[in-house]
This record gives structure tokens, sequence and C-alpha cells, in this order.
């Protein structure tokens, strides 16, 4: 039977939450079907903390043997790179990431917190992520670390990880077998497409049709913040809770799964000069799209500009 260890560190729970809202299967039935066993998860487990001790403590020696190290959360390396703004025990937590993730066959990072620093980023705590900081590789354990197995740490982002990325990814790893990463560490499958791609409101942006007030069908690139054109993630493809994603539902990706999140400006809003985004669409040159969005918004049909479902 295969060991999995799930270790906090500066998180809001989120990606526990994905874990929970796994379906078909969902993380019972998927830890059955893996042959995985749960050692120990901070939220769900019942141990006494005395089993806990115990638990770390074989983890640590190697007595026990560590398959696959999930870790929800940025890493606290301050004040002072001592660590100690987050213990465990009275050690620093980093310490003790650190020592799992040498005796780990795998080890992820769940949630962007976890893969980049995240919500971490923004204050004193001298945050980062297992293996970057926001877009730079190196993070708590280097540029150069490899697991047990021989592999980098994987990047699952998304604040939170989507559910059936984590339970795709578990399923991969559980066979035997290892996702193909990208330049971030994301497994390419689910983070080389665009949030845009696949969006409902994909022909209001193609016509340049948007919206400036929230409830409505238009686009919310131009106004309202959304970073779906900016953003690799597989939202619009592989819907949350098999039903919806946000851009869907009329709320603006915020670009959650990228290194940079959060950026340093207001959500809901795009920062723009005259109307045009001050961040395009990945790949766009400015001069083109100025040209073709200004020829696309005088051909938008009444249809869209009217907000009809049919002519
Ligand atoms: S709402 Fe966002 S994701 Fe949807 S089409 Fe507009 S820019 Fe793209």
């Amino acid at each position: 039977m295969r060991t999995l260890y799930w270790l906090q560190c500066g998180a809001c729970g989120g990606d526990t939450m994905s874990l929970l809202a796994m379906e078909t299967p969902d993380m019972v039935e998927l830890f059955e079907a893996q042959n995985l066993r749960m050692l120990w998860h901070p939220s769900l487990s019942g141990g006494t903390v005395q089993e806990h001790d115990k638990i770390i403590a074989d983890l640590r020696s190697g007595r026990r043997p560590l398959d696959i190290l999930l870790v929800e959360g940025f890493v606290a390396t301050g004040p002072d790179g001592t660590g100690m703004f987050h213990t465990y025990r009275g050690e620093p937590k980093s310490k003790l990431v650190k020592d799992l993730a040498q005796q780990a066959a795998v080890v992820i990072a769940v949630g962007t917190c976890a893969s980049f620093g995240g919500i971490g980023n923004s204050g004193e705590t001298e945050a980062c992520g297992l293996q970057f900081t926001q877009e730079k590789c190196g993070g708590l354990l280097g540029k150069n670390f490899r697991s047990r197995r021989d592999r980098p740490v994987i990047n699952l982002p998304g604040c939170p990880v989507h559910p059936a990325i984590l339970k795709d990814v578990l399923c991969i790893i559980g066979d035997g077998e290892m996702p193909v990463l990208n330049e971030n560490q994301c497994p390419k499958d689910w983070y080389s497409m665009l949030v845009h791609q696949g969006c409902t409101r994909n022909e209001y942006h193609e016509y340049r049709v948007e919206e400036e007030d929230f409830g409505g069908r238009g686009c919310m690139f131009f106004h309202l913040g959304c970073r779906g054109p900016l953003t690799y993630a597989p939202c619009n493809k592989v819907l949350w809770n098999q039903r919806n994603s946000k851009t869907n539902a009329g709320v603006p990706c915020f670009g959650c799964t990228q290194p940079d999140f959060p950026k340093n400006h207001a959500f809901f809003h795009t920062p723009n000069i005259v109307n045009v985004p001050l961040e395009l669409p990945n790949g766009v040159s400015r001069a083109h799209y100025l040209a073709y969005k200004g020829m696309a918004a005088a051909a938008a049909p009444e249809r869209l500009t009217k907000r009809k479902n049919r002519v």
C-alpha cells in the first residue's frame, strides 16, 4: 500500500476543500482504487498528537516510506530567514517541509500558495512556494531539488486547485506514471490552455462587446478585470462541480493559477488607457490589437450588442 501525507503550511484550507470535492471517484473511492493510505491530514485525521509525532519521526528517519507528500499553503521563511513565523512543535515548519520532501518519492505543491507563494508573497512572512517564488525557480527546496523518484516538485496551482486536476494527477502517479510538466512545473495536460478558451463569452470578446457593470452577458476583459486571456488553467474545459466556471457565472477570472497571483492591483478592474487594457491577451501585438478590435467592434452583430439570443 502506498503512503500519502498532507502537510498544511500558510493555507486557508481551500485545497483541502478541493480534496473533499473530488467526484467520480470521490476521495475515499480513489484512495481505495489506487491502494493509497493517507497517513495524516491535519483536518481529516483523528489521531492524537503523540500518534502524529510518531508518524513524523518514522517518516523523517525513513523507517516508514513516504510515497507522496502533498503540501498545501505557502512556506513562511521569515523573520530574517529563520522560519519562526510558522512553527511545528517549536521548530520552523519550513524545516519539516524540507525533511519530508527529502524522504518522499513524489512531492506535490497543492494550490498556488504552495506552488509559487501566492497570497503570502504580499506580506512580511518572506513566503515562498516549494520550488518557486512567484516566477523564479528556487523557492524553499532550491531549483536542483529532486524527490526520491528523481522528480522536481509537481505544481498544481489554483486558488484552490481544481479538484479534477488533483484527482487525475493522483491517478497518474498511482498508475506508476508521471505527468509531463511545463516550465512552471505544472502538468501540461491541464495548464497549457487559457481560461479564455472555452469561455461562453468568447464571441462577445471577439467583437469587443464588453460589459462595464456586472450581471450582463458580454466580455469582462476590457473593464471588469477578467484575466482569462492571460491565464493558463482548464476552468472552462473541465468545469467546476462538472457544471460551471467563474466566467460562465459572470465573475471575472482573477488569474489565480499564475505565478504572480495575486497581482498588485484591484480585482474587478482592468487597468487601461483610453479603454485599451494595459495587458493584452498573450502573444498579441498592441498595434494589431488596436486595429482589429476597432474593426471587430464596428462589425459586431446586433444580437450581441443588444444581448439578444436571436436577431
Ligand atoms: S469574460 Fe474573460 S474568459 Fe470570457 S471571453 Fe471575456 S476575457 Fe475571455
